[in-house]
């Protein structure tokens, strides 16, 4: 298996890192850093946290940002991490400016309110109930996250915290607005090179 983690800016190298481990662990495979559309030959591709905004406008002037869409919209499975989740978002708003007009994959039936935890608690750290993937309890770290406000279709909650989706499935799609490469678990890597096999 060869997973490629799009490598423009955000914590792209933790999940490099964490991939590597994870596919190891596994019986081998490849992790390589995503920049251009001739990098696109992967089997799976990790959308990190950073800025979405600034993800979406690198990705698009250096012309990846459509045939990504396309090969997402095909089926190559893929997770949003943080602002990863934002770009795959069908339905974007900005928790104080509201709507902007930002470049999207908008594959995922999903909205997202970006930084709805606030300025003040730009970060924090909580405890989120992974039975719906592992069975246990995990402790993640939340950067100026976004809030999953709604799923629908075929798209579904994983988990929670105080009623707010922070994990979201739909197929091969996988969004977190929590940091999964910054905690000390694999668990959400492994799971998401399980559900990119099927
Ligand atoms: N606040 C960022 C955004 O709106 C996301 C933060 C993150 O990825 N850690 O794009």
């Amino acid at each position: 298996m060869k997973v490629g983690v799009l490598a423009y800016q955000g914590s792209f190298e933790e999940h490099y890192l964490m991939m590597k481990r994870v596919l190891q662990e596994r019986g081998g495979g490849e992790v390589i850093q995503v920049k251009r559309a001739k990098d696109l030959d992967v089997d799976a591709i990790i959308i990190p946290g950073g800025e979405s905004t600034t993800i979406g406008m690198i990705a698009s002037r250096l012309g990846l940002l459509e045939p990504l869409k396309e090969k997402i919209t095909q089926g190559l499975p893929v997770m949003g991490t943080c602002a990863g989740a934002i770009m795959l978002s069908k339905d974007v708003v900005d928790a104080k400016v509201g709507k902007k007009n930002q470049p999207l994959i908008g594959s995922m039936n999903s909205s997202v309110v970006r930084n709805y935890y606030g300025r003040q608690r730009e970060s924090f750290e909580a405890t989120v109930d992974l039975s719906e993937i592992d069975g246990e309890k995990e402790r993640f770290v939340f950067i100026r996250a976004p809030a999953i406000t709604k799923v629908w279709g075929k798209a579904r909650a994983l988990a929670t915290l105080n009623d707010v989706i922070v994990m979201a499935q739909e197929g091969g799609m996988l969004a977190t607005t929590f940091h999964p490469e910054l905690s000390g678990t694999t668990k959400v890597h492994s799971y998401f090179v399980e559900i990119a096999k099927k």
